[in-house]
């Protein structure tokens, strides 16, 4: 077993990333870095790597310095673990992160190679070349420290730097992986440490939209949601960016913009909330999961319950506690070790698969009464059942059978007007 992460359990939402010792050498100043990330899709194939080397070398040609952070090729992530699984029934930690970690340096290999044939000179770099100093953690590793001056050393010598994302060393010397979706916590981190002035997240989508456009054909892309709006996004079903990124890039205040790869449009900036973004629509958009289990437990109280799920690593999300009984959800990726945790502290215990979770989620909901009233009037006309429901303060969370799931996103999305030309909350 990996020693217990230390901000397991809780809220997720709530979870915040320890600020990292970043080096930062201020005589360089902040302007011109550009730390521009590439997600697997972007990269899955030897044009696609070579289209991602084009676009590295035209930011460094418009004068910047730019720092590539690229994910492993396509889905070969998921192939990795699968061939560890046909070596072993539970891989060692420690080895799963030195086999996996190793998508992403092919990547930044290749990409260097490619700049070379465009006649720019380009270094790749493992997370723990660039300076990532990870905690011990195998799996979902947390970064402590950056060292960035072997970065600022390649950018000084004009070269464009590429750093394999999703990985990092930890104090004890071991490479670490920070958790799927990972290379976008490298590149906020990095942005962050170098002090560029933005992050570019480079994706398979335009950016974030009010719902899923595949349940939503008339979902808008927005132009700015707010870093608290993102963290509740990310956590209830939003895939776009790791919810540790967007944390990341609050606590340090970097300015995300999500925008496709195979398009020049310009996609969502993630940034500090701002009037004009409220003025405009208080909503911004309605996320969905079905990737939760929903467990009743009763003799137990909550002290010993949740020390247990955050001692075995499960990542709790909704509590709802009622007398003696006690409801809580948590990923569906956590079942064995959430099982085994309700086992061993001998409770009563019951688990549902059949639900999924719709969020409407907006920073304006602060501010304006009635949105809980208009989004249970719309479920109720649509004859949609809620089962658990659970508030932050710009968030409502409904549990719902998971057959009503697309259903309950059309309904608020459209009691919400999110398909109006304001939903997008495009200002000049
Ligand atoms: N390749 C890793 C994953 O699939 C990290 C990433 O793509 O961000 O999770
Ligand atoms: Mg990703």
């Amino acid at each position: 077993m990996p020693e217990a992460p230390v901000q397991s359990g809780g809220v997720a939402t709530l979870e915040y990333e320890a600020v990292p010792a970043v080096e930062r050498d201020e005589a360089r100043g902040p302007l011109g870095t550009v730390v521009m990330k590439f997600g697997g899709t972007s990269v899955a194939g030897p044009e696609r790597l070579k289209e991602v080397a084009r676009r590295l070398v035209s930011a460094r040609e418009a004068g910047n310095r730019v720092v590539g952070v690229l994910s492993a090729m396509g889905e070969s992530t998921d192939d990795l673990i699968a061939l560890a699984h046909q070596v072993s029934s539970r891989p060692v930690a420690r080895e799963l992160d030195m086999l996996i970690s190793v998508g992403e340096r092919i990547s930044c290999a290749l990409a260097a190679m490619a700049i070379h044939d465009l006649g720019h000179e380009a270094i790749s770099l493992t997370g723990s070349q660039a300076g990532i100093v990870t905690d011990t953690v195998h799996g979902k590793a947390k970064i402590v420290e950056v060292r960035a001056r072997r970065i600022h050393e390649a950018l000084d010598d004009d070269r464009i730097v590429l750093v394999a994302g999703f990985q990092g060393v930890s104090t004890a010397y071991d490479v670490t992986t920070l958790g799927r979706g990972g290379s976008d916590t490298t590149a906020v981190a990095l942005a962050a440490a170098l002090g560029a002035e933005s992050c570019e997240i480079y994706t398979d989508v335009e950016g974030v939209f009010t719902a899923d456009p595949r349940i939503v054909p008339s979902a808008r892309k927005l132009h700015a949601v707010s870093y608290d709006e993102m963290l509740e996004l990310a956590a209830s079903g939003a895939k776009v960016l790791q919810l540790r990124a967007v944390e990341f890039a609050r606590n340090h205040h970097v300015r995300l913009h999500v925008r496709s790869t195979f398009s020049d449009a310009a996609g969502t900036w993630i940034r500090e909330e701002d009037e004009r973004m409220l003025e405009k629509a208080i909503i911004s958009g309605v996320t969905h999961t079905y990737e939760e289990l929903v467990y009743r437990v009763r003799g137990v109280r909550p002290a010993p319950l949740f020390a247990d799920l955050a001692e075995a690593g499960v990542n709790v999300d909704t509590i709802v506690q009622t007398g003696d009984e006690i409801v809580f959800s948590a990923p569906a990726d956590d079942g064995t070790q959430t099982a085994a945790a309700l086992e061993r502290l001998g409770v009563d215990w019951s688990a549902r698969d059949d639900l999924g979770k719709v969020s409407v989620v907006g920073a304006g909901m602060k501010s304006h009464p009635g949105v809980a009233a208009r989004a249970f009037a719309a479920l109720d006309d649509a004859g949609i059942d809620t089962e658990i429901v659970s508030t932050s303060p710009i968030k409502i969370a409904c549990h719902v059978r998971r057959d009503d799931v697309e259903r309950a996103v059309a309904t608020l999305h459209e009691a919400f007007e999110l398909d109006a030309p304001e939903a997008e909350r495009a200002h000049a």
